[in-house]
């Protein structure tokens, strides 16, 4: 298929893509905020979308914040937001392994945002924070591993380290051990020189020492839209936003989502001619500079 930009649209035809659906589902950082601030536009285009009677889901493979944090966050920065519309994928982790009734621990190799929603659900964890690497650490006892542990969790853990490494592949040498992640987003977006090394890189070094491969709950894996079919989605009308092609669009055609692509956060103007004329998908149906020009063209 070709994307069009909806720039180059007729009001009218603007008019008909926001009646064409009536669920929305937003990326955060990169289409509504970077980092702190608000993104100009965005907060009053999903307002909108609210105002016509739209639902609004935010979906974000951040996993370093709890959903009431991301709630005040975005409220914070114009956005009206409550806690049940965050889809966070710490938020994931935890629904998931309330919903199979894990009663085990997890070894978690992440932040307290996961700690956090895990707790929530009654389910007990070890393992935020630093690790230290003593100088004998290749020798360590078996007896320093929790035999209560039955999964490990990988998300975003800025205290990674050797010995966590050891301690989350000695768990998963046993077969009944479960291996979950929140995402696998490569890098952090981040312009210039210095590369950020996303919770990908963290879960493909556990999957390697492992030798085992991760359930993952973020974009563009499907698992929240089995999360949203509970709310009665209709997948045709529904809209995915996104400024990643490979999580956030890849996760709405996965699903059957219309897709909007926006330029405001990891994919340029220039990725874009390079996606659209090597014609490698994942592509979006449209695609915009910013969110907020949907609300100019139509307002
Ligand atoms: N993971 C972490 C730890 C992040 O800090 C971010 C962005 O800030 C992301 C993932 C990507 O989040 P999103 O899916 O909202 O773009
Ligand atoms: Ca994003």
């Amino acid at each position: 298929g070709s994307v069009s930009n909806l720039l180059d649209a007729k009001k009218d035809q603007i008019q008909q893509f926001i009646d064409s659906f009536d669920t929305v589902l937003a990326d955060c950082d990169g289409v509504l905020w970077i980092e702190n601030n608000a993104i100009p536009g965005s907060a009053d285009t999903m307002n909108y979308f609210r105002k016509l009677g739209k639902k609004v889901f935010y979906v974000t493979n951040n996993s370093t914040k709890i959903r009431s944090d991301f709630a005040a966050k975005a409220q914070q920065l114009g956005f009206i937001a409550s806690q049940d519309e965050i889809l966070s994928s710490a938020y994931l982790v935890a629904h998931y392994l309330k919903g199979i009734n894990f009663n085990k621990k997890v070894y978690l190799l992440g932040s307290n945002g996961i700690g956090e929603e895990l707790k929530a659900v009654g389910i007990r964890h070890i393992g935020v924070g630093p690790d230290p690497v003593k100088p004998d650490f290749k020798s360590m006892p078996p007896s320093d591993l929790d035999p209560e542990i039955g999964a490990v969790v990988v998300g975003f853990d800025e205290h990674v380290s050797y010995p966590k490494l050891m301690k989350a592949a000695s768990y998963l040498s046993s077969p009944e051990c479960l291996f979950v992640a929140t995402n696998t987003d490569e890098r952090f977006p981040k312009p210039g020189s210095i590369v950020v090394p996303g919770t990908g890189t963290l879960v493909r070094a556990v999957e390697t020492c492992s030798e085992r491969k991760a359930l993952v709950l973020g974009k563009p894996h499907a698992y929240v839209q089995k999360f949203l079919e509970s709310c009665g989605l209709n997948p045709a009308r529904t809209l995915m936003i996104g400024d990643r092609c490979n999580t956030d669009i890849e996760f709405g055609i996965r699903c059957g989502f219309q897709t909007l692509l926006v330029l405001t956060g990891v994919t340029s103007n220039k990725d874009l001619e390079k996606i659209k004329n090597e014609k490698i998908p994942p592509l979006p149906d449209v695609v915009l500079p910013k969110l907020g020009d949907l609300l100019s063209i139509v307002a």
